[in-house]
């Protein structure tokens, strides 16, 4: 292959691993990655040597600085959009990015596109050194930025980032029930996606000297998701034999159709994609067995327990029923308090105003009034809940789960470059997480659930591993809704052993429960409620005395 190929090959390959990040990392659909590769490639044509003037590196940076803001606009866009119409819009920019330069040819040069001196010329006049890009020189900076991209990816799949992002990928609500704002990661993800695009259309731009239309057809895009796809997901290198694959697909339509040109190429690439999404459903179905080990970063958070919770006045109606009416309660440190009541009298409601997934009422964490806002705020604040329903994502391993509980609350942006760069302080923090997990598990007596396939868990023991979860976020309130529904006897006295230990580690834990001799057994206050109203509350003896 020619210099200039290889070159363009590499440089597609920036932009397919950066694809991968949204697309296999985060479990996003991307389809319009050719729209950031065309902000990238007229950006630079635009800005740089034969445009505006702009100094080359300058031109390619600010093409790079522009596809990225593309990336968070898109993801600020399509923040409320569930993934098959996440799929959708980013296929309309892919149409977009075609039809714009065609629709103001002056700016854009219309069909023929903008075409530039090549080999372009890196010139500093300040330092007085005159550089001419080769094709060479191209081809160079090409691998290196793959290099660097790939081995940023590899990091970030084994380091608390690609954590969060595997959490994001297989089970969103639950990374935003422990406390992971998927949001904003979403956002950073996009625009690592965009900027890696933009990179790409900026390098392959100077390289050959033009950029049209033609070079950015939503066929590119599809190309770019084929070429992810082949390759198998949630490995760093698996874009590469998809690219590869790419790179002789033009000799390929032309041995296969007779025919050349994008319509042979298009009907190949979506055959392609066809069998690369067959194959994606045997694959992930074997990935489940054959799961990383656990990645690490950050120490569990400082417990701050001894904090106790109040809610005041809290009213919940909807269309026609009223789940609460004037609800206030208090739950202490140190102490279990058990919410009881027929089914229907708003237990778990009562639970969702305390967790933040409803406002109402006044909700007090010690001292301080907690204001409305998500639940992963919530968890940061310090209180978590497990739901009336478990899930346990087969994805992630046991262990991997608790460690996703232990992320809420840390620093993302920070701590990935510092695990990318693996200094000394990430390793550090990457064993404190093990070892956190390793002691939020035995500290809860629940060390056996670590060697276990979270497929084959009995209900009993999903209900153990959501509560170690919980725990693990560190937040000193722990609510559970339901914990003991499905579990055995045995599973009921390990529930039993665990929930003691926890209020007498002087966490504030409540629990909504049937079983009433369990409540006998392990709560110290207890609340009856009735229609939404709170019947009875205080000690558990006193309120067993109670008619
Ligand atoms: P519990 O947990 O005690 O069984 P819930 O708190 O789930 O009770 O429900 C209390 C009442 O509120 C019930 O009458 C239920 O039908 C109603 N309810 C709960 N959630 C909703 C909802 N999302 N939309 C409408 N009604 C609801
Ligand atoms: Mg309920």
């Amino acid at each position: 292959m020619s210099t200039v190929g290889t070159a363009q090959s590499l440089w597609l390959l920036v932009a397919a691993l950066g694809l991968a990040l949204s697309v296999c990392y985060a479990g996003n659909p991307m389809l319009g990655q050719g729209a950031f590769l065309a902000v990238g490639g007229y950006a630079v044509a635009l800005l740089g040597p034969g445009g505006s003037g702009l100094p080359l590196g300058v031109a390619a940076g600010l093409a790079v600085l522009l596809a990225a803001v593309a990336g968070y606009l898109t993801a600020l866009a399509t923040a409320r959009l569930d993934a098959g119409y996440l799929a959708l819009a980013t296929w309309a920019l892919a149409w977009l990015a075609q039809r714009v330069p065609t629709a103001f040819p002056k700016l854009f040069g219309g069909t023929e596109g903008l075409v530039r001196p090549a080999p372009a010329r890196l010139v500093s006049r300040t330092l007085g050194i005159e550089v001419t890009l080769t094709d060479r020189l191209n081809l160079a900076l090409a691998a290196a930025c793959c290099l660097l991209v790939l081995l940023a990816l590899y990091r970030l799949g084994r380091g608390p980032g690609g954590l969060e992002l595997a959490g994001l990928r297989e089970a969103p609500d639950l990374a935003a029930s422990l406390g992971i704002p998927l949001a904003a990661r979403r956002r950073a993800v996009l625009t690592a996606t965009a900027a890696l695009g933009g990179l790409a259309g900026a390098g392959s731009t100077v390289l050959v000297g033009v950029i049209s239309p033609a070079d950015v057809s939503p066929l590119l895009s599809l190309e770019l998701l084929a070429a992810v796809l082949i390759g198998g997901t949630a490995r760093s290198w698996g874009p590469v034999p998809g690219v590869l694959l790419l790179a002789v697909l033009p000799g390929g339509a032309l041995a296969v159709t007779g025919a050349g040109g994008a319509p042979a190429r298009g009907v190949l690439v979506a055959l392609l994609l066809l069998a690369a999404l067959a194959a994606r459903a045997l694959v992930r179905r074997q990935a489940r067995r054959d799961r990383p080990p656990p990645p690490g970063s950050q120490p569990a958070p400082p417990a701050r327990r001894g904090t106790g919770l109040e809610l005041r006045s809290a009213s919940v109606h909807y269309a026609g029923v009223t789940a609460l009416d004037d609800v206030s309660l208090s739950l202490r440190p140190g102490q279990v308090h058990a919410l009881i009541g027929p089914n229907g009298s708003g237990k778990s409601t009562l639970l969702d105003v305390l967790a933040g997934s409803l406002d109402a009422g006044t909700v007090r964490l010690g001292a301080a009034v907690l204001p409305a806002g998500t639940v992963c705020e919530r968890v940061r604040a310090g209180v978590v809940r497990t739901p009336q329903h478990t899930t346990v994502p087969a994805g992630l391993s046991t262990v991997q789960q608790v460690a996703l509980g232990a992320r809420g609350g840390h620093c993302w942006p920070q701590s990935v470059p510092r695990h990318l760069l693996s200094t000394p302080r990430s390793r550090l923090q990457a064993a404190r997480l093990r070892a956190g997990v390793t002691a939020t598990l035995d500290g809860l007596g629940l060390g056996r659930l670590a060697g276990l396939d979270p497929a084959g868990l009995s209900t009993g023991e999903r209900q153990l591993l959501q509560l170690a979860r919980a725990v693990a976020t560190g937040a000193p309130v722990l609510l559970f809704d339901e914990p003991a529904a499905g579990m055995t006897a045995a599973e009921r006295a390990e529930l039993r052993g665990v929930l003691r230990r926890l209020a007498d580690d002087g966490a504030t834990v409540g629990i909504v429960e049937h079983d009433l001799r369990l409540v006998a057994a392990v709560a110290d206050q207890v609340t009856v409620l009735d229609a939404g109203r709170v019947l009875a509350t205080g000690d558990a003896a006193a309120v067993r005395a109670d008619p």
